[in-house]
């Protein structure tokens, strides 16, 4: 007798013999002299269907009092069922109730719950089957990440989530401090006591330490959670979410576009073809149409277009933007989603921004006025990855960050990869929320990550 998950389960069937499963009532429907009982355990979407016979010896007394949420352990033969839309089931000899769920108190019925409602209840809502579909899809989304890069040769490095170099995230920077003590001496003259001994924040982005190993090891990529207090309460920020940073020594801006959609694809193709189940469910029922609209981007090239045609064709459109659109301004999400939605209907990455709108470490163009940056936009989310071909002539990054305000001081170990063995550069950072977003279809970025912290939001 052995214990299965219902997802290897069902893949295999190992019909005429008796298994084990765990997991939680989703439904019980009463015949006569017998129950139906569907198991979910959250390895796969799919419920297994369970015969608990009235002969039972619990079963008067507990079968009969299972709801929705209780947990419990089966055991009994498989069997090819005669009934639609299952191929097996289990017929029951033993029903052990590990612990009960209180329907009068219980709030995951079988009724159709809206996300905001299961936002109130984070610790209950991976149960519903949304939910579940997006962490199962989430969680092969990292392991394909995993699996491309090291495909590729590059080399995984842990960048610190607290870090000292606070220039990026000016004003959206969490700041780290200790004990109740911690707020009075944040002011500069008290700073020596302070932990560090220095100002520290939670990290923005794991970019420059990644350039760091990138001069050392070649390819390598930074993966994990990033915090911003940005005060944007869309669909689409988070105040923590999971930023993918790939770094590439000896690569230039065109070699950075070129990984980054191959990336992409890569990842879109492995989700479709490892689960498929979670995606019928976010097809039929969270984006119509979302499996076409990934295989779409799969077989399409991107549309590659410069900042300066991206203005031009904005200005063209004669649409009344809420932002209006000139040479030298930032886009907007409005402004991305036309051209991504509606002008070209593909991914669309626009290289080529004004230098004023962009950081200090993004390379110059000769004339100065525009740096080597390419952003990746998508339809019906706009940006997903931000990226850059980085400054690597030491003059003009010193010029820069100068000009930026930045103390140079600080940043001499930055400055340094220039000075020792300097290489043209590049990389990006892809916004994983935004990617499982557009690959579910989920209108809000609050429901695929685990845990959403937003302003003013972070109950559990
Ligand atoms: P946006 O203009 O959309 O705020 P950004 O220009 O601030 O993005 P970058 O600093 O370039 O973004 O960060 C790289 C990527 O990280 C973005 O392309 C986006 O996918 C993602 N990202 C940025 N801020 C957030 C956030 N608050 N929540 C979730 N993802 C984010
Ligand atoms: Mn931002």
């Amino acid at each position: 007798m052995a214990s299965y998950r219902i997802a290897a389960l069902l893949k295999e069937p190992p019909t005429g013999q008796k298994v084990i499963i765990t997991g939680w009532i989703r439904t019980r429907r009463d015949a006569s002299g017998f129950s139906f009982l569907e198991i979910n355990d959250g390895s796969c979407l799919a419920n297994v269907q369970v015969i608990a016979e009235g002969t039972l010896d619990n079963y008067e007394k507990e079968v009969k009092k299972l709801s929705t949420g209780c947990s419990v352990e089966i055991s009994g033969v498989l069997k090819d069922s005669p009934a639609k839309g299952q191929s097996v089931e289990i017929l029951a000899d033993s029903i052990v109730v590990v612990g009960w769920a209180d329907p009068e108190h219980y709030p995951l019925q079988k009724k159709r719950h809206s996300f905001e409602f299961l936002r109130e209840i984070p610790h209950l809502r991976p149960r519903t089957n949304a939910l579940g579909c997006v962490a199962r899809v989430r969680s092969r989304m990292c392991h394909s990440i995993q699996q491309f890069f090291h495909q590729k040769g590059f080399v995984q490095i842990h960048t610190p989530v607290i870090t000292t170099s606070d220039c990026e995230g000016a004003g959206e920077m969490f700041q780290v401090i200790t004990g109740l003590e911690g707020q009075k001496q944040l002011d500069s003259k008290n700073l020596h006591k302070e932990f560090f001994g220095r100002r520290a924040g939670l990290t923005v982005s794991g970019q420059l330490q990644a350039e760091v190993y990138a001069q050392a090891l070649g390819s390598v990529y930074t993966f994990g959670p990033t915090f911003r207090a940005e005060n944007s309460n869309t669909s689409r920020h988070l105040a923590e979410f999971w930023m993918l940073e790939p770094e590439m020594a000896f690569c230039d801006l065109f070699c950075n576009m070129k990984l980054a959609e191959e990336m992409l694809k890569y990842i879109l193709a492995d989700v479709l073809e490892n689960c498929y189940e979670d995606m019928e469910l976010f097809n039929r029922f969270v984006e119509k149409g979302v499996v076409d609209k990934l295989r779409h981007v799969i077989d399409n090239d991107f549309i590659h277009i410069s900042y300066t045609e991206a203005v031009e064709k904005l200005l063209e459109s004669k649409k009344n933007f809420e932002y209006p659109v000139s040479w030298g301004v930032d886009l907007q999400s409005e402004h991305e989603r036309y051209l991504t939605e509606q002008v070209y209907q593909l991914p669309l990455i626009v290289t080529d921004y004004p230098a004023s709108i962009k950081p200090f470490y993004m390379r110059v163009s000769d004339d100065g006025t525009t740096v080597a940056a390419m952003d990746i936009l998508v339809p019906g989310i706009g940006e997903i990855v931000g990226g850059s071909q980085r400054e690597e002539r030491y003059d003009i990054l010193l010029g820069r960050m100068q000009n930026s305000g930045i103390e140079t001081d600080e940043y001499q170990w930055y400055l340094d990869l220039r000075k020792y063995g300097t290489t043209p550069h590049s990389g990006f950072g892809l916004g994983f929320e935004r990617l499982v977003q557009f690959v579910t279809g989920m209108a809000n970025i609050r429901e695929v990550i685990p845990f959403p912290r937003t302003p003013g939001f972070a109950p559990c």
